[in-house]
């Protein structure tokens, strides 16, 4: 019963509300990262589900971008100082979240109030730990010690991870972070309407596309998605990357299917 309120109550601590034209990037575990559409409204979502065991990461739009490359971003991610500090972060929260939802309810059973406050002063430095680890990582990104002040409470400490990753690519353009954290092919599922709006005049935010060389993306995404191992030929849609067996517009995008 216990662990049921704790783990519900560190669920909560994953709400946020997500303004419109963000884009959501989430991995579960060490897995490969994911990403939804963007955003059409602003919403109140349940994101994060006991992170660290998933991280899911928002990049709200923002008035500039920061110019700067895919090759950048990912030196930026694979650099030993934030590349360490993810990590330690990764684990001290998935430790602190197991003490706090399954040790504590346990060594209050087995233990009496004496195990309780053990396990109690165990979360505590836990999240000291993960508090301090953030406002040092926090200042090479130039933020005030402030900024990693509610990530002491013991429910939102196991998301110190992810905060720090979301806001070092907080002004980073969400194709370029796409770029450096997605696998190539769910990159390029991501970015095909972008490219295909942006390249037959079509109503779209050119700044989701900064920093990404057009040119190549063009050429990348010239080929039929999924290789040519599908039925030799089915019809496709340029816009979504759809296949289609018969009809001759995307049911989804209106746009002329080709061969
Ligand atoms: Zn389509």
């Amino acid at each position: 019963m216990t662990i049921a309120i704790l783990a519900l109550l560190t669920l909560i601590e994953g709400m946020r509300r997500v303004p419109a034209g963000s884009v959501v990037l989430r991995r579960v575990l060490f897995g490969p990262w994911t990403v939804e559409r963007p955003e059409p409204a602003e919403r109140l979502r349940l994101l994060s589900w006991w992170s660290p065991i998933m991280t899911t990461i928002v990049l709200a739009p923002r008035p500039p971008y920061q110019k700067t490359s895919v090759k950048d971003v990912r030196a930026r991610l694979e650099g030993r100082e934030l590349y360490t500090a993810l990590f330690d972060l990764r684990v001290l929260g998935a430790v602190e979240l197991v003490v706090l939802v399954l040790g504590l309810p346990l060594a209050l059973q087995r233990f009496g109030a004496m195990g309780f406050f053990v396990g109690l002063g165990v979360v505590l430095l836990l999240c000291l730990t993960i508090f301090t680890a953030l406002v040092f990582s926090g200042r090479t990104l130039g933020k005030r010690w402030r900024w990693a002040f509610p990530f002491l409470s013991p429910f939102s400490a196991s998301r110190a991870a992810e905060v720090l990753l979301e806001e070092a690519l907080r002004d980073v353009p969400p194709a370029v972070a796409g770029s450096a954290l997605l696998p190539a092919d769910a990159f390029l599922v991501f970015v095909r309407p972008f490219v295909y709006d942006a390249s037959n005049g079509g109503d779209v935010d050119r700044r989701f596309l900064e920093g990404m060389n057009l040119k190549e993306l063009r050429a990348a995404l010239a080929q039929r998605p999924g290789g040519t191992s599908q039925n030799g030929q089915g019809l496709w849609c340029p816009r979504c990357g759809a296949t289609f067996i018969h009809g001759d517009s995307c049911s989804e995008c209106g746009v002329h299917l080709v061969t």
